[in-house]
């Protein structure tokens, strides 16, 4: 799609599509821009469209998720604290696009400071979903799925801390990729749990979702955390196919709690994926029922550590008059972080306290490896896994914004990825009514080029990715 669009932009101009693309969100009904960038954009065009410009996304417009530092555009993580923060740098992911030719379109609605699995807790009120608008998109980064799904972006950038970029592709119906931990530089990328994310794209095919990993994979020193020596080439082995592929099918992925729609549609595509020529068997993740826990408390515990550093002094909300550093710290963050956010931090904190913090934290790092071991066995026997990304599809907005347990359970196909460290997409598969459902496809740590091809076979034996919502 994304090669498609450059051969078009040869004929039409890359200046008329972007201001089509604008037009439309100026209309939109769907809240998944927070911050539009026209200008500078539109200017981009103009240049592409004068001297044609070199590079593997050579006047490709991209939406960005609101937490990934972009210098010059505002960077607020859907977080009143960080109203009118403007980063004075790149992230490394932003570099690397421009650096390919690249346009920002603007910044997209997230739940606040990633904390979420609907956009709902954004300061700048829910996204919608473009299949149906009364229901949530999905999120964390359900402002970049629900701009592509609407077609407002051709394609966009999110995070995935335990779901963020899954979550939203599955409910919006696209693809969407959460790369191997260190694959992809968090450098610029504002911290939510750090041990856990990873930026990743969301796209309408998975061949864009490997053009766009080319362009943003790769080695970087300002990331400690960031892989040395990756060959990062997705697009050359897409046409692989999955013959003599061997898939495990994790049983503990299956079964109560899954919607009857989703587990008919995902066993539809295993056994599509076998008459393409290859092979499934049965395997256990036996500690897959801990993980939720572990997740949280590992999750929310970072959390609280690095949400400390927004006091309104250096950076976004200043409140009240100037007391004593007590009074203001408080004054500032009572008034700037959203009650999601406010409850993490507190139960981060009492899950890092003295007393506590062997009790959960330490427990959760141990549960971690374990679930880390799970995934490194079955990777022995087969060659990747496959499940449903959400083990239900979109529900409505408003439906359990007032029960976050019930929220925090929707994680719980998505979250063992991000605790093993392993990559993970999610790929069209079918739909519950109008609503779209994902199928999760998983690998080994750095195993991307496999299961993209898999998600690519996939994807040419079935029409689901070409589906576009109808209300828009
Ligand atoms: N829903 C999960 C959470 O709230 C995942 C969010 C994410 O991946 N950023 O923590």
């Amino acid at each position: 799609m994304l090669l498609e669009l450059k051969s078009r932009l040869q004929v039409e101009s890359c200046e008329e599509y972007l201001s089509r693309l604008y037009e439309k969100i100026e209309k939109s009904q769907l809240n998944g821009f927070t911050t539009l960038a026209k200008e500078s954009a539109l200017e981009q065009a103009k240049e592409f469209d004068k001297n044609h410009g070199k590079g593997l996304l050579a006047g490709v417009p991209i939406a960005i998720k609101e937490c990934i530092s972009t210098n010059g555009i505002e960077t607020n993580c859907s977080s009143k604290i960080l109203r009118g923060y403007i980063p004075p740098y790149d992230a490394h992911v932003i570099e690397r696009l421009k650096a390919e030719g690249a346009i920002i379109m603007g910044k997209t609605n997230m739940d606040e400071f990633a904390m979420g699995s609907s956009t709902e807790t954004s300061c700048f009120g829910p996204t919608k979903n473009p299949w149906d608008r009364s229901c949530v998109p999905g999120g964390s980064s359900g402002g970049s799925a629900a701009v592509v799904a609407g077609g407002e972006a051709p394609c966009a950038l999110g995070s995935d801390t335990g779901g963020s970029v899954r979550c939203p592709a599955s409910f919006c119906g696209i693809v969407g990729l959460k790369p191997t931990y260190g694959l992809v530089s968090r450098y610029g990328l504002v911290a939510y749990a750090n041990s856990l994310e990873q930026i990743g794209p969301l796209t309408h095919t998975v061949e864009d979702t490997a053009l766009l990993m080319e362009v943003i994979a790769g080695h970087d020193e300002r990331d400690s955390t960031s892989a040395r020596g990756q060959n990062c080439s997705y697009l050359s082995g897409l046409k692989n196919g999955v013959a003599g592929l061997k898939i495990g099918i994790p049983k503990e992925y299956f079964g109560e709690g899954v919607n009857r729609d989703v587990e008919k549609a995902v066993w539809q595509a295993i056994h599509k994926l076998e008459a393409l020529g290859a092979s499934w068997q049965e395997v256990s993740l036996p500690h897959t029922r801990y993980a939720l826990a572990a997740y949280y408390v590992i999750a929310m515990s970072e959390a609280s550590s690095n949400l400390a550093r927004f006091d309104g002094l250096r950076y976004g909300l200043r409140e009240g008059e100037d007391k004593d550093w007590h009074t203001t710290f408080s004054a500032i963050r009572a008034q700037g972080f959203g009650p999601e956010v406010k409850r993490r931090i507190i139960l981060g904190t009492y899950a890092l306290s003295a007393g506590y913090y062997g009790r959960y934290y330490l427990k959760a790092l141990q549960v971690r490896t374990l679930i880390k071991e799970d995934f490194l066995r079955a990777f022995k026997e087969v060659d990747i896994l496959a499940s449903p990304t959400m083990p239900i599809p979109a529900f409505r907005i408003g439906e359990r914004i007032n029960d976050p347990l019930s929220l925090y359970m929707a994680d719980v196909f998505t979250v063992p990825i991000n605790l093993a460290g392993v990559p993970a997409v999610s790929v069209p598969c079918g739909f519950a009514g109008r609503l779209p459902i994902g199928l999760q496809l998983m690998g080994p740590h750095f195993g991307e080029a496999t299961v993209l091809s898999a998600a690519s076979a996939f994807e040419a034996a079935t029409p689901f990715h070409e589906a576009v919502p109808e209300v828009i």
